[in-house]
């Protein structure tokens, strides 16, 4: 399977099929004075006004070879030591995955950054809502660093607090109370949502979910209301749902910009799920066409997809589930399975390279990497590092306390809800 950097070059000239903006091949300072998410993966979405603006990275930063930011990074690890610990999204390139002290999904990130709690410091090379929920979870003196605060998540991006809130007083309204001893509605988010939003759900009543957990969190939901309010990501829910047995019928969609979510009230009385209208723009690109593909060049292929993908790819491939379930059903198939992958780039070329006894490819040959966590660049991390080293701390990501205490609750419910 060919480098992400050489899908990133083919990108850049252009390649054929791919949704990729060529300019997803320029350095990440390029787009450092552009509000927005910069080309890629997310270059239909729309930014909010209120994500965090990165600046332009300091010059030496920009102009320094790959070979002098390596030993750059390396001696400030070296200086720093166990005052700083980097954690590494498994999406993330390579030449920053290679500094991590520890690599996962953002729900095992979560889990160590309580797990450190002796560090000063814990450099996030994921996406600004991770660092939140590493900042919530991690203790009171610990600072969490986004090296580049323009690694949003567009997904994140799609459901603000505002539309939560408005969304929600329209559900109460219409659903009125319940005399079953069952909450009208309970609120689900995703992980991939941003601290305000996980504490509406803290608030009301509600749980945070991820990939891994989300049929779980589903049961836990279902024991204590009628219906569940699922967000940011519909496929998610869509396809977590319906493998429990419930109806698409009953999943209707809410668009933030229509009376009642553009649905009827009939319709949402009668709901078990109401669906956010929120998607990831990396895993919405795979399709059918793709497995069809795939199964044509590979008879007996395996094909696993991310359930963050639309409902009818989860359904035309063999299983699907996180991260965490695609690495583990690698490190477990016989030897020479031949595997195709649903899922980011980034990973599932790590994953071929660690597995030279099958054959992994990506669903899609020239599938854009997550844009905005390329965005996290040596040179950010250098940046980060050595200015620890000087003393100060830059990039800080601090979610206020009034959010922290109630996001906390609908993350220790989630904990309490994992089998
Ligand atoms: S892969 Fe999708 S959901 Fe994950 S951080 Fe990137 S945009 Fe967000």
């Amino acid at each position: 399977m060919s480098s992400v950097d050489t899908t990133i070059k083919l990108i850049g000239q252009g390649a054929p099929g791919s949704t990729c903006a060529p300019g997803l091949a320029d350095e990440p300072w390029t787009f450092d004075s552009i509000p927005g998410y910069g080309p890629g993966a997310s270059q239909g979405d729309v930014l909010p006004a209120s994500a965090p603006r990165q600046g332009v990275l300091p010059d030496e930063y920009q102009h320094a070879s790959i070979d002098e930011l390596d030993a750059r990074i390396l001696s400030a690890k070296e200086t720093l030591g166990d005052r700083v610990v980097i954690l590494g999204h498994f999406y993330q390139r390579d030449e920053v995955i290679k500094y991590a002290d520890i690599v996962g999904d953002s729900f095992q990130l979560a889990r160590a950054a309580t797990q450190r709690p002796d560090a000063e410091a814990l450099v996030f090379c994921g996406v600004h809502f991770m660092a939140e929920t590493a900042d919530m979870l991690s203790g009171d003196g610990q600072a969490v660093i986004l090296p580049n605060l323009a690694a949003g998540c567009s997904m994140a991006d799609m459901a603000n607090i505002d539309q939560v809130e408005d969304c929600w007083e329209q559900l109460e309204e219409l659903f009125g109370t319940s005399d079953d001893g069952l909450a009208p509605i309970i609120p689900v988010t995703y992980m991939n949502s941003s601290a305000a939003i996980k504490a509406f759900c803290g608030r009301n009543g509600g749980i945070v979910c991820t990939s891994s957990n989300a049929k779980t969190v589903l049961e836990w939901a279902f024991a204590r209301g009628r219906r569940v309010l699922f967000f940011p990501d519909q496929h998610l829910g869509r396809n977590t749902a319906k493998a429990m047995g419930i109806s698409v019928d009953e999943m209707p969609l809410w668009n933030p910009n229509k009376p009642l979510g553009g649905n009827t009230a009939p319709v949402l009385q009668a709901a078990k799920v109401v669906l956010w209208q929120g998607f990831c723009s990396v895993h919405k690109r795979f399709t059918v066409a793709q497995i069809e593909q795939a199964r044509a060049a590979h008879p007996g292929v395996r094909v696993i997809v991310h359930p963050e993908c639309p409902m009818e790819v989860v359904d035309a491939a063999d299983e699907s589930g996180s991260t965490d379930y695609i690495s583990k059903a690698i490190d477990a198939a016989p030897n020479r399975t031949t595997f195709a992958i649903g899922t980011e780039i980034n990973l599932v070329r790590r994953l071929s390279n660690d597995h030279p006894r099958l054959t992994i490819f990506c669903l899609d040959p020239v599938v854009c990497p997550c844009s905005t966590m390329y965005r996290i660049h040596p040179g950010y991390l250098a940046w980060v590092l050595e200015r620890m080293v000087a003393g100060e701390i830059v990039n800080q990501i601090s979610v206020p306390d009034d959010v922290t205490v109630p996001a906390r609750v609908a993350l220790e419910r989630m904990l309490a809800a994992t089998p």
